[in-house]
């Protein structure tokens, strides 16, 4: 099932240790060795990245966060429809 959801990263955050790639290939480390992720940004700014995706992946992106070990990484629905 597609749903709606946005993904935040708080790069500030970030301490690159990279649990959540392992749990979301769409999660990469950028040349500054922190994490970073494709797709349209809502916003980037101050550090914090917003990302929309409309597919069937919320659930490995869930995972992803939960597996940060300093939170940095928010997911929110925003349509399930
Ligand atoms: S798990 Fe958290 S701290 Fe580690 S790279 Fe991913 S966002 Fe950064």
């Amino acid at each position: 099932m597609s749903t709606e959801y946005c993904v935040r990263i708080d790069r500030t955050a970030c301490e690159g240790i990279f649990a959540c790639l392992v749990r979301d290939d769409r999660f990469e480390e950028a040349p500054d060795g922190l994490v970073t992720i494709d797709g349209p940004r809502d916003a980037d700014e101050a550090g914090k990245m917003s990302i929309s995706f409309n597919d069937d992946r919320l659930e490995d992106a869930r995972l992803a966060a939960r597996a940060c070990p300093v939170d940095a990484i928010d997911v929110a629905v925003i349509d399930d429809a």
